[in-house]
């Protein structure tokens, strides 16, 4: 029995959601969501929601974490049980491990973690509600968590996924588009480093699909650092004239 797969681009060459090939969806940043963790952000590209807190530096535990020159970057990717159309076990799946893993290593490519030797910095991030793009999200949420707890970083890291739907490269693609796309390629890009910390591809893509793709994504990452700088700005000077005027 064959499946049919829905038309993800209509005949007016705009996607299912009303969105151009190149557009993202409303991103919505908010800094410092949370009082008890050193640092956060709750991120949210369109209806994909995701939350960051981080703590540390701190001591590193177990002892047998710590490493002399630098700190242990720890992270967990987690998918909140309500966070998707059917309940998601709560217990970590082979995939949030492997997210986990991932994200860690795009992270340790911006924090400056030779300043905190033999500290621990933790970074939780948990998916609230799911439409495609959380890996993406979250490392952006992430990234912004880590730079409201105060850890010096080379760069912000920008999470967006480049998608192939019928045939046609799009940006930053929802749940229906990566689940019926023929291709789903996540990046990580510090936008002023100029570097891609993370990429992942599945599907099928051409040399110059994959081109055109990183291209929409470092304009859409730029972008998107915009918003976070002006989330982290609004926030410090905030606390700034709160202070003043006591
Ligand atoms: P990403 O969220 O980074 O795009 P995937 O490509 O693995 O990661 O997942 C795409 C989308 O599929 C998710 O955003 C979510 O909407 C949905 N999804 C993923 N895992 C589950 C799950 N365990 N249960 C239900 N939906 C899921």
């Amino acid at each position: 029995m064959s499946v049919q797969k829905p038309v993800l681009i209509r005949e007016d060459g705009r996607r299912i959601d009303g969105r151009r090939p190149d557009e993202m969806r409303p991103v919505k940043i908010a800094v410092g969501v949370l009082k008890n963790a050193n640092g956060s952000a709750l991120v949210e590209y369109g209806e994909t929601r995701v939350l960051a807190a981080v703590y540390g530096p701190r001591e590193a535990l177990p002892k047998y974490m710590s490493m002399p020159m630098r700190a242990t970057l720890r992270v967990r990717y987690h998918m909140a049980p309500f966070s998707t159309d059917e309940r998601k076990s709560p217990a970590p799946t082979r995939r949030e491990i492997e997210l986990s893993k991932v994200i860690r290593e795009a992270l340790e490519a911006v924090v400056f973690s030779s300043l905190f030797p033999r500290t621990g910095i933790d970074v939780f991030i948990e998916v609230l509600q799911a439409d495609g793009g959380t890996r993406t999200a979250g490392l952006t949420a992430a990234s912004i968590a880590l730079a409201d707890a105060g850890i010096p970083l080379k760069d912000i890291v920008i999470g967006v996924a480049i998608g192939k739907v019928n045939g046609v490269l799009v940006l930053d693609i929802n749940g229906l588009e990566d689940e019926y796309g023929e291709a789903d390629m996540p990046v990580g890009i510090a936008p002023n480093l100029g570097e891609i910390v993370l990429f992942q591809l599945n599907g099928v893509l051409t040399r110059e699909e994959v081109k055109v793709g990183l291209d929409m994504a470092f304009k859409a990452a730029e972008n998107i650092y915009k918003i976070a700088k002006e989330a982290l700005y609004n926030k410090y000077i905030k606390v700034l004239e709160e202070v003043k005027f006591e």
